[in-house]
């Protein structure tokens, strides 16, 4: 008690009083993200970002939320940015944990539109830039989460009982990255992806992946011959090819493309190189605000979701 009369711990006192005062009048998004994320999960994310020299990323100062956690504990984060409440875009990476530059294009993409919000003004723009941390943060990294489960293969598709073994044993040759889970979504970042797509109802979905060097897209099949002419067309000015790579059971070109009639694009990135990663969005960050501004027509979305909660 003695303590506490000495003048050096007033002063002490005082300015943990101060520093108190300024963290409640911080805005409340800044004060829910690190009172979310921990200290932890903020340091591994720029940890990993020294070790890839990417310089430029920040990760607290966004208005991030985290609702659920992976098998391994950590956060499962995502942003939602610009005031519109209709017509969201969600865009996702780091599906698979080893395709390090896809965490690196959206956390990107988050702080651009962050630091520029005339770019969407009256638009919703949801991004999830690290859907599976477990993949990522593992030593070595994996496309898989933490219990072994290709998160890309993990989504409840109406063809998932029937074939999504029978595929993964003979199409796969049983190879574990791409081993799509003892039943559908029995995985948290499975869940996650579902839970963001019931709350948003987003028209469009842009997930990035690497290294297979393409684009890839599904959609309600009324619209889709106008979206394939736009898509063509982005691809050719981004020097990119236009593949149709088909869905699986399981994929989200499946659940969300095909069964759920949402404009889905894969951005299959060249390479998985993490020092190539500002090179990439510099090169696609006109794609994403292009896919952003792109009206949609056609059927009415999520006509079959199911409610997952948030
Ligand atoms: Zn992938």
């Amino acid at each position: 008690m003695l303590l506490l009369v000495m003048p050096e711990m007033r002063t002490a006192k005082q300015a943990l009083f101060i520093v108190m005062v300024f963290f409640l009048y911080l805005p409340p998004a800044t004060l829910a993200s690190n009172a979310i994320h921990g200290e932890s999960f903020v340091q591994l994310l720029k940890n990993k970002a020294e070790n890839y020299g990417w310089k430029d990323l920040r990760f607290s100062n966004l208005p991030w939320e985290s609702h659920r956690r992976s098998n391994g504990g950590h956060p499962l984060v995502f942003v939602r940015l610009g005031e519109g409440s209709k017509s969201c875009v969600l865009f996702l990476g780091g599906v698979h944990g080893d395709e390090t530059p896809t965490v690196y294009l959206t956390f990107a993409l988050a702080q651009y539109l962050w630091e520029h919000p005339e770019m969407i003004r009256g638009k919703c723009v949801v991004i999830a830039p690290l859907v599976n941390p477990d993949g990522f943060f593992s030593h070595p990294m994996t496309r898989v989460n933490g219990r072994g489960v290709d998160i890309n293969r993990n989504f409840p598709t109406r063809n998932w009982r029937r074939e999504a073994h029978k595929y993964w044993r003979t199409k796969v040759k049983s190879i574990p990255r791409y081993y799509p889970g003892d039943r559908p979504a029995s995985e948290p970042e499975t869940l996650f992806q579902m839970a963001l797509i019931n709350r948003f109802k987003p028209n469009k979905i842009l997930s990035v992946h690497s290294p297979l060097n393409f684009f890839d897209y599904d959609g309600p099949s009324t619209d889709l011959n106008s979206f394939e002419k736009w898509l063509k067309k982005i691809a050719s000015e981004a020097n990119h090819p236009l593949r149709k790579f088909g869905y699986y059971p399981g994929s989200l070109g499946n659940y969300a493309g095909n069964e759920r009639g949402i404009f889905t694009v894969t951005l299959e990135l060249p390479s998985s190189n993490p020092g190539e990663a500002n090179k990439y969005f510099q090169r696609f960050q006109k794609v994403f605000m292009k896919f952003i501004d792109l009206p949609v027509r056609g059927i009415p979305p999520h006509a079959h979701c199911e409610n997952p909660g948030s």
